[in-house]
C-alpha cells in the first residue's frame, strides 16, 4: 500500500497540471522593487507586498548590517531562553507605542502569530477553568489561511461566516452555547483587497461578549493617516480592536509579525502561545532594520499619498478600459478573470512583455474566481502604472 500512495503523488501532480493548478516558483535575483531581475532579464513587478517601498531602503538595509555587526547573524535561542535581545525589546516597545497599546509581542511570522493567539486563547477546554465544552472561533470565510488553520488547530468550534456578512455573523453568535468566543478577521482581505467592516465587527463582538481579533497584515503601515491600519482608517479606538496582529514583512519591508494588546493578553501569549515559545527568536538584526522602517513608515506620509495616487490612476484607467476590477481601494487590485487557464495564459502573456503579475487560483480563492492579483507599491511611478494599463488593454478580458 505504501508504494501505491507514493506512486500516486506523481498522478496527483499530473492532475494538478491538467487543471492549470500547478504552482512553480520564479527565481529572482537582487532586491525587491518596482523592477525585479529573473534569468538576467528585468521585469516590472506588480506582485510584491512591499507597499511602501521600504524593503530595499538604504537606511533599513544599513540598520540590518549594523545590527548583524552588533548582535550577530542569529538570535541563538528562543525568546524565553536567551534569545530576547535589547533590539527585540526596543522594537516591541516602539510597536506598542505606535499602536497605542500597553504591550506588543514579536512573533517570527504572521502565520505563527495567528496560530499562537487563537490556540492560546481558545480551545476544546477553556484555559482558565475546567468547564467542559469547547470555545467558539468565528471567522470570515475569506480569512487568510493562517487564521483558518489557527481556528482548526485550537480545537475550538470553528464557525465561518459569509464574507463580510454581518447578519450571518450575528446569527452564528447567537448559536453560541459555549464560553469563550473570538471573532477573527483580516483587516484587508489578502486576495480581494477589500476592507473588513471593522466598526460593525467591533459592535457585534461587544454585544456578544466576544473578543475581536484583527489581522492587519495588509493594512498596517498602509491605511490611516499615519499608517495605523484599519483602526485608524475607521477612526476607532484601541478598545474597539482589543487583539491586533500586524506583520512586518509587507509594508514594513522586513520580516516577522507582532501582536499588540493589553498587558494580560501579552503575558498570556508569553506563557501559552506555543508558536511563540517553541521557536527561535528573529535575528536581532531584523528587529533593528524594522525599527528604522517603522520610523520611516510613520513619518514619511508621502509614501502613502503616492501609493494612493497610483492606485487611483490605475482604477480610473482600468474602469475606462472596462476591466473587471474588484471593490478595493487598497494596494491589492485584483482583476477577476474566472477560469484557471485564462488567468494563467494572461499572466504568461504579461510575463512575455516583461510584466510580472501572479495568477491566483484555487484554493487561494474560490473555484471559478481565479484572478490576476495586481499590487502597487510606493516604489512604482506613474509611467509604470501606464505601462501596465497599456498591456492590460490588449490582454485582459473586459466586462
Ligand atoms: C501575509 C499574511 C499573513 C502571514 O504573515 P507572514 O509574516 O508572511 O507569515 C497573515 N495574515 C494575513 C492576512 C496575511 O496577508
Amino acid at each position: 500500500m505504501a508504494g501505491d500512495w507514493r506512486a500516486g503523488l506523481g498522478a496527483a501532480l499530473a492532475g494538478r497540471r491538467k487543471q492549470h493548478l500547478y504552482r512553480t516558483r520564479r527565481v529572482t535575483q537582487g532586491a525587491p522593487g518596482a523592477d525585479v531581475i529573473i534569468d538576467g532579464k528585468r521585469y516590472l513587478s506588480f506582485c510584491s507586498n512591499d507597499y511602501l517601498g521600504l524593503a530595499n531602503h538604504p537606511e533599513v538595509v544599513k540598520a540590518m548590517q549594523q545590527g548583524a555587526a552588533r548582535y550577530g547573524a542569529g538570535s541563538g535561542a528562543s525568546h524565553l531562553i536567551s534569545g530576547h535581545s535589547s533590539a527585540h525589546h526596543a522594537l516591541e516597545e516602539e510597536l506598542a507605542g505606535f499602536t497605542r497599546r500597553p504591550r506588543a509581542l514579536l512573533f517570527s511570522t504572521g502565520y505563527m502569530a495567528n496560530l499562537g493567539v487563537i490556540s492560546a486563547l481558545a480551545g476544546r477546554l477553556s484555559a482558565c477553568d475546567a468547564q467542559a465544552g469547547s470555545d467558539v472561533v468565528l471567522e470570515d470565510r475569506l480569512n487568510h489561511a493562517s487564521l483558518i488553520d489557527a481556528g482548526l488547530l485550537s480545537g475550538a468550534r470553528l464557525l465561518r461566516y459569509a464574507h463580510a456578512d454581518m447578519a450571518d455573523l450575528e446569527k452564528k453568535c447567537v448559536a453560541k452555547t459555549d464560553r469563550r468566543m473570538i471573532i477573527a478577521s483580516d483587516g484587508v482581505f489578502s486576495m480581494d483587497g477589500d476592507i473588513a467592516p471593522v466598526p460593525e465587527l467591533s459592535r457585534i463582538a461587544r454585544r456578544h461578549d466576544a473578543w475581536l481579533m484583527i489581522d492587519d497584515a495588509h493594512a498596517f503601515g498602509v491605511l490611516g493617516k499615519t499608517g495605523g491600519g484599519t483602526q485608524e482608517h475607521f477612526g476607532l479606538t484601541v478598545e474597539d480592536v482589543p487583539i491586533l496582529v500586524g506583520t512586518l514583512g509587507k509594508a514594513l519591508g522586513t520580516f516577522g509579525a507582532f501582536v499588540a494588546g493589553s498587558e494580560e493578553l501579552i503575558e498570556t501569549l508569553i506563557q501559552q502561545a506555543r508558536s511563540y515559545i517553541y521557536t527561535t527568536a528573529l535575528p536581532p538584526a531584523v528587529a533593528e532594520a524594522t525599527r528604522v522602517s517603522l520610523r520611516l513608515a510613520q513619518s514619511e506620509n508621502w509614501r502613502r499619498e503616492k501609493l494612493r495616487a497610483l492606485i487611483n490612476r490605475f482604477r480610473t484607467g482600468a474602469t475606462h478600459l472596462g476591466l473587471n476590477l474588484m471593490n478595493s481601494v487598497t494596494p491589492i487590485q485584483p482583476l477577476l478573470t474566472g477560469d484557471n487557464e485564462t488567468t494563467l495564459r494572461i499572466s504568461e502573456q504579461l510575463y512575455a512583455r516583461g510584466i510580472l503579475i501572479s495568477a491566483i487560483r484555487p484554493p487561494a480563492v474560490p473555484k471559478g474566481r481565479a484572478r490576476l492579483r495586481i499590487t502597487f507599491s510606493a516604489a512604482h511611478d506613474v509611467q509604470q502604472v501606464d505601462r501596465l494599463l497599456e498591456a492590460l488593454a490588449e490582454l485582459a478580458p473586459v466586462r
